[in-house]
């Protein structure tokens, strides 16, 4: 054969190809190479664990903004004013929500028992979440470790001395630290605060564990964003200001036998002054617009968070906190995932028929916050979302398992899933019979043949009816917008510093994405928009919260402090019988007033199965006066 001959194949091979670029068989192609560039960037050092609110998480959003200018994708936000960091064209992509990025003291913090005065960060210091304000020459009475645990028949304060008063308490737990003691969950300073509140105290004194102030873990100030304050000030006081270690230890013994013997004579004035930071945290949209003139107004929203732990604190699952949490696959594999997929539809032709809006989300970690502003404020009708699509740690895939919940949010999901794997099995069998080598078939597992074919199990797949879950497809689901959700399970370092980008499974990843890309064309390709359904609840979610009771309501976590607002309510539940809805703000159950997700919590822990209490809540601007009978939890 010579040279000229092959050239001239060549020629013929080469338009044949040309020929073939027109067929949708020529489409680009999703990159490991690129998934690794993406990661190995989001979950640096320089990004700093991308906390929300922090400089980290905004380079985070500048840098998939800058992804989603170079990809074409449309802005979807018209901005006036540009922040001083980024430019004017990469802020259209920022869609904007408060956040409080901490606390810090004001100036006016004031503490004195008796006659003797103390110093603010030395002596003592208000909690995060602690109201401002004034309390004067108000008596202070012992309330041992103040806990009110109706369950377990113990109630610090059941003699009713505390109203009206100060309540000093212990920190801790008759059970001393023991994580697994049955008042482990009351040890919350969040907890104790709520029942100082309800029994009428007019603030709350609690005594640290460790001799100095600075050694004990609450005196980091902290604010957790899912709740507002906590309606009375509560502050932490060390243990000099009421004699030392001696006396610690005296109260202690006191406590434990329910004998509350301090000097009832004491008194205290006190003034609490917290500032709040507030910022501005970043959704991050682009919009690719759909090419047919009537479905384009339809939209398919592929999304995932990007913020992290930053270096630790709440959340966070390290034995201490400072080091830089990477997330590599919390949730930078999500993120180069939302990215990968931008590039693959903004470059595949024919271009998709129905609109789709990208987003990366912010604030997930600190409970959906950003993904709850999007469906408040969003950019295309909720009632044109056609479907969400949310990818949350698709990195660490162990076996082909693949978890896909919110198949019960739409009849159409699971016939969609189960094609689309099919397809896929089909797609590596076609490039393990070209590779030719039947070693690499040792590491697949359930590989048999059928009619001289090799047909491989691309996933183990596991499906999840529910729409619900710890992540921001929820948020859509509570709109009634079918959701699915891509995950490839827990591990060992997760929400800990070493979830870092070389342990991700990029081939693995980029399996998940091809499926994820498969489903939104057939999505896309479909005359009919899904069909949302209802979906059953998971019997797994819920478990963990350790109540007796159910009520079967959703409870919104962003922040607030005139109620708590329901995202949504399930089917045949306490709530649903009771006539609740979703947007409903639950205010009042029994007698406890209830201004927070902690309130609320707090109150489930101490309603019975089967008994009946009256739940208020607003709706409309009416408040309404509802009879609920919680059910026993199964
Ligand atoms: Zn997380």
């Amino acid at each position: 054969m010579n040279r000229k001959y092959i050239t001239l194949l060549l020629a013929v091979l080469l338009a044949a190809v040309g020929s073939f670029a027109q067929q949708p068989t020529a489409q680009p192609e999703l990159s490991v190479a690129r998934l690794q560039q993406h990661i190995s960037y989001l979950a640096s050092d320089a990004l700093d664990g991308r906390r929300t609110g922090t400089q980290g998480a905004n380079d985070a959003a500048h840098y998939i903004a800058g992804e989603f200018s170079r990809l074409g994708l449309r802005p979807a936000i018209q901005r006036a004013g540009a922040s001083r960091r980024l430019s004017v064209a990469m802020t259209q992509y920022l869609q904007s929500f408060p956040y409080v990025a901490g606390v810090t003291l004001g100036p006016g913090n004031m503490l004195s028992l008796g006659d003797r005065n103390f110093t603010v960060g030395q002596d003592w210091t208000p909690l995060g979440f602690s109201s401002n304000s004034r309390v004067e020459n108000t008596a202070i009475t012992f309330v041992g470790y103040g806990i009110t645990a109706s369950e377990l028949n113990y109630d610090d304060y059941a003699d009713k001395r505390t109203s009206g008063k100060i309540a000093l308490a212990l920190a801790g737990t008759p059970d001393g630290d023991n994580p697994h003691g049955q008042y482990a969950r009351y040890e919350a300073v969040r907890w104790k605060a709520i029942a100082a509140k309800n029994a009428g105290a007019k603030a709350l004194l609690i005594v640290t564990r460790e001799a100095k102030l600075i050694d004990d873990r609450l005196a980091n100030l902290t604010y957790d964003n899912s709740a507002g304050d906590a309606g009375l000030p509560v502050v932490v006081i060390s243990q000099d200001l009421i004699g030392g270690k001696a006396t610690f230890e005296r109260l202690e013994e006191g406590a434990k036998k329910r004998q509350y013997v301090f000097d009832e004579n004491s008194t205290a004035s006190l003034t609490t002054d917290l500032v709040r930071q507030e910022v501005q945290a970043y959704n991050v949209i682009g919009v690719l617009e759909g090419s047919d003139r009537l479905l384009k107004s339809e939209a398919i929203i592929v999304g995932a968070h990007y913020d992290h732990l930053g270096r630790g604190g709440e959340g966070s699952l390290a034995p201490r906190s400072g080091e830089i949490h990477h997330g590599a696959d919390d949730n930078a594999s999500g993120t180069a995932g939302v990215l990968e997929l931008a590039r693959l539809f903004t470059s595949e032709r024919p271009r998709p028929k129905r609109t789709i809006v990208f987003i990366c989300f912010s604030g997930e970690e600190e409970g959906l916050l950003g993904s709850s502003y999007y469906v408040n404020h969003p950019i295309v009708p909720l009632g044109n979302t056609v479907a969400m699509i949310n990818m949350d740690m698709i990195g660490r895939m162990k076996a082909r398992k693949l978890i896909v919940g919110g198949v019960g949010t739409a009849n159409e999901w699971r016939e969609l899933v189960r094609s689309g794997t099919i397809a896929q099995a089909q797609a590596v069998t076609d490039t393990v019979t070209s590779s030719t080598t039947t070693t690499n078939l040792g590491e697949i597992p359930a590989v048999f043949p059928t009619n001289g074919r090799i047909i491989t199990k691309t996933f183990d797949l596991t499906l999840q009816e529910d729409g619900y879950g710890p992540s921001d497809h929820s948020s859509f689901y509570s709109k009634h917008i079918p959701v699915l959700f891509f995950w490839t399970g827990t591990h060992n370092d997760y929400h800990k510093p070493s979830d870092t980008f070389d342990k991700i499974n990029y081939e693995g990843e980029l399996r998940v994405l091809s499926l994820v890309a498969r489903i939104i064309r057939d999505l896309d390709n479909a005359d009919k928009r899904l069909t949302y359904t209802v979906a059953k609840s998971d019997p797994q979610q819920g478990r963990s919260t350790g109540f007796r009771v159910y009520l079967g309501t959703i409870p919104n976590y962003s922040d607030s402090n005139d109620g708590l607002l329901l995202d949504g309510v399930r089917d045949d539940s306490p709530a649903a019988k009771a006539g609740l809805k979703a947007g409903d703000r639950v205010v009042k159950i029994g007698t406890r007033e209830i201004k927070n997700v902690y309130d609320y919590t707090y109150a489930l822990g101490e309603m019975k199965a089967g008994e009946e209490y009256v739940i208020e809540v607003m709706r409309a601007g009416e408040k309404l006066s509802l009879k609920i009978k919680p059910e026993a939890r199964k």
